[in-house]
């Protein structure tokens, strides 16, 4: 951890150790208020617009107002990783409700915090995407779509912290998240695909999953590739059967997963199609096309 990073909060930025936001905070007392991570790699942030307008449609389904424009946002994200020197990080964007009294009610948050830091993060062991990781699919049941649904990436991530201390428990990597139907939702933090005879299976996102940015890059390429990719419910059952599994998201990219509630996924090793969007997608995400270059300016 390097403990000179500047945090840009509402217009500014601080040293790490003074980037604080107030204890009245809604973001902090009831997790009102929604985030993206994000990846720059080799001076490339990876889909920066894009994370930039699920950010403005999470704070639309919450009615937040963020106070800064969407060309603002991305010039102060990039102007951070500048200010930090960093050309390969994870990048996190915070926008709380704001400060406001002890009741829930959000009209007494004036105005809502602006944060982004940008960091490192390693999700996994560093042999994970050789070997494959083992997940547990947890008792913890993805929140239906009519309530604090992971559609959007609200700061309300009980739900996924709960999944992970069961996969913790089970002394495994990851959790998997069904629905209230039992259908498979995604993992705590991932949106999930298997493949079944050839075929490059998903959820759909009306599962309760999040319509993650890896999940569509990774069906575009699979398509580019000539892959068949299908959006479908999908049970345990299919997931125990299926002779491939990986999850992908920001923060894991993509990571094989090669056991299931201790039941071997394939042949228990990373297979041919997960190795192949892997090796794609790794040669793709530092080009220019696919993000905005740390070095730019937005909206010129
Ligand atoms: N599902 C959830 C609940 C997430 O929080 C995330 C992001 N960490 C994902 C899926 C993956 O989305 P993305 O590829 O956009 O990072």
């Amino acid at each position: 951890m390097n403990s000179k990073l500047l945090v840009y909060i509402n217009g500014k930025w601080y040293p790490k150790a003074k980037a604080t936001v107030s204890v009245y905070d809604h973001g902090f007392l009831y997790g009102d208020g929604v985030f993206e991570g994000i990846r720059a790699y080799d001076g490339v942030v990876f889909k920066l617009k894009e994370h930039i307008d699920r950010l403005y449609h999470s704070a639309h389904v919450i009615m937040l107002t963020i106070s800064e424009t969407k060309d603002e946002l991305i010039n102060a994200i990039l102007e951070t990783l500048r200010k930090n020197n960093l050309r390969n990080a994870y990048i996190r964007v915070v926008n709380t409700r704001g400060i406001g009294d002890l009741g829930i009610d959000p009209r007494k948050c004036q105005k809502s915090n602006s944060i982004i830091i940008t960091d490192y993060l390693t999700m996994h062991s560093s042999q994970a995407k050789e070997t494959g990781i083992r997940a547990i699919i947890t008792w913890i049941r993805r929140n239906p779509v009519d309530s604090a649904s992971h559609e959007i990436k609200s700061l309300n991530y009980l739900n996924s912290i709960l999944g992970k201390i069961e996969s913790n428990n089970a002394g495994v990597d990851e959790a998997i998240c069904l629905n209230s139907q039992g259908y498979i939702s995604e993992g705590i933090g991932e949106n999930l695909f298997l493949i079944q005879k050839g075929i490059i299976l998903t959820p759909p996102t009306s599962a309760g999953a999040l319509r993650g940015i890896t999940r569509g890059f990774v069906i575009q390429l699979a398509k580019e590739l000539g892959y068949v990719v299908k959006e479908q419910n999908l049970t345990p059952t299919d997931l125990f059967t299926a002779d491939e599994a990986f999850f992908t998201g920001t923060g894991v990219e993509i990571v094989p997963i090669v056991e299931i509630n201790r039941r071997r996924i394939g042949n228990g090793k990373p297979s041919p199609i997960t190795k192949t969007l892997m090796n794609e997608f790794s040669k793709r995400y530092r080009d220019p096309k696919e993000g905005i270059l740390i070095s730019e300016i937005a909206g010129s």
